[in-house]
């Protein structure tokens, strides 16, 4: 099967220029010059002609933060792995890379069988795993071994969720060291979860329940706090550390630092911090449910310090953190309590459209685009060049994207399992018109052609960010 993709501008995140692009069996198999002898010869042989004339051609998107299926707070989050990946490839992401979750008292290696039964067979695109650590023991130390030989090398931790997921500053530095001895990376959700805690019984037995509490009992002092003694950690270590879903200038402000005295600190950022703020948060009849995630959305100056960070490259790349509930019985659970409001946004369908909007806008530029969606995710997360770029011998996981096209975003359109959109009514400027994964296309012309189990495992790489 062989599948030319002609007249289209491949944006790589080197630049962009006017190539065909050869696609046989699963990967890019070679490029041409368009009207070229050797173009014109392809199209005319191929079974399979995609004309994206006035269209961009870039590398599927890479989902590095996505929860499908996730306990939370005795439910889970709305999407499985076959809505959730469809949902991504529909908006041109085709990897994800999901977080399994070690429970406190059980074991790492047990959680990764447990992923993958709930994934394996199910999912339209490739995807990987990252492992979430909430128990940090001998036992589990020696499992991460194994689990970096599994190709699962990025375990997270949480300096939040007191009695849950949290970690003590003991436990991280042992994690930490292990990550130093083995070339793999702690990932870290940021806040301080015992203060955070001790504010939040303080504004519920004021009498202060509504969702915006949700914002306000999270300052993001205590984010910056968090992400400074992260970052200490590491030094003292000598470990990487990747900062998840950073929300807060405080933050930033830390990673900045870490970064220009030459320490190995990542961050990311997510679509809802750069979009959405505070406002949302305070939307009154509990609306405000909706917008609820941790860390929660920032007073809307932060935005511009995030979009500072993404072009100065001291935030490397952008996730979404995508872990949606619905409003209806899920987020309905805090109603009366911001506390029991399960935490976590849609947004998987939506990041590259959302991203996009950054060029639209002047904030960052078109080969910026590709390399903090797709190119930057691949090579932190070990999957460089077989994703992340438009070249031969990668993958044919292509989004062919169109910059002039409008939509506007609806619960009522979208794709994912959820009843509601953060970004409802939201008018876009561009639109993906083609995603193939690995050479099949998988959406094109408004209709879905992939199939769930499509999706392939990936046995993922240390990061390509290290030495
Ligand atoms: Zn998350």
């Amino acid at each position: 099967m062989s599948i030319v993709i002609r007249n289209g501008t491949i944006v790589n995140a080197t630049g962009a220029y006017p190539a065909d692009v050869l696609v046989e069996g699963e990967r890019i198999a070679a490029l041409a010059a368009p009207d070229s002898g050797l173009a014109e010869q392809w199209a005319a042989g191929a079974e399979r002609v995609i004309d994206a004339a006035g269209k961009y051609v870039v590398p599927g998107g890479i989902d590095g933060h996505t929860h499908m299926e996730m306990p939370f707070g005795g439910t889970f989050s709305a999407d499985n792995f076959e809505t959730g990946t469809i949902a991504a490839a529909w908006g041109g992401t085709t990897t994800i890379v999901d977080f399994a979750v070690q429970g406190k008292g059980t074991s790492v290696l047990s959680a990764l069988d447990k992923w993958h039964s709930k994934a394996d067979g199910n999912c339209a695109i490739d995807y990987g795993f990252h492992m979430i650590i909430s128990d940090v023991n001998d036992t589990s130390l020696k499992e991460m071994e194994a689990c970096i030989d599994a190709g699962v090398n990025t375990f997270k931790m949480f300096m939040a969720y007191p009695g849950v997921f949290y970690a003590t500053d003991g436990e991280i530095l042992r994690a930490m060291q292990k990550a130093r001895d083995t070339g793999s990376m702690i990932m870290m959700h940021a806040e301080n979860g015992i203060a955070i805690d001790q504010l939040v019984l303080q504004a519920l037995a004021n009498g202060q329940t509504d969702p915006v509490q949700h914002g306000l009992t999270r300052p993001p002092e205590l984010e910056g706090e968090a992400t400074s003694r992260a970052i200490a950690l590491a030094k003292v270590t000598g470990a990487p550390l990747y900062i998840v879903h950073l929300s807060a200038a405080h933050a930033l402000d830390a990673v900045t630092q870490a970064r220009d005295t030459g320490q190995n600190v990542f961050a990311e950022t997510c679509p809802q911090y750069l979009f959405l703020s505070l406002e949302d948060l305070a939307r009154p009849d509990f609306e405000g449910a909706k917008y609820v995630a941790s860390p929660p959305l920032r007073p809307r100056e932060h935005q511009a310090e995030l979009w500072r960070g993404l072009r100065t490259n001291d935030l490397s790349l952008v996730s979404t953190d995508h872990c949606p509930f619905c409003f209806k019985d899920q987020k309905e659970l805090g109603r009366g309590d911001f506390s029991k409001i399960p935490n976590g946004m849609p947004g998987v369908e939506h990041r590259m459209d959302l991203l996009y909007q950054g060029v639209v806008r002047g904030e960052i530029t078109l080969p910026r685009w590709v390399e903090i969606s797709s190119t930057t995710p691949a090579r932190m997360f070990g999957l460089y060049p077989r994703k992340g770029v438009i070249a031969p011998g990668a993958d044919a996981d292509i989004t062919v994207y169109d910059p002039t096209a409008r939509q506007t975003i609806s619960a009522s359109t979208h794709h994912m399992n959820v009843d509601y959109s953060a970004y409802e009514g939201m008018e876009l400027t561009g639109k993906v018109s083609t995603v193939l994964s690995r050479g099949r296309v998988v959406v094109d012309d408004n209709a879905f052609h992939g199939a769930a189990g499509h999706g392939r495992f990936l046995k993922r790489d240390l990061s390509q960010y290290l030495i």
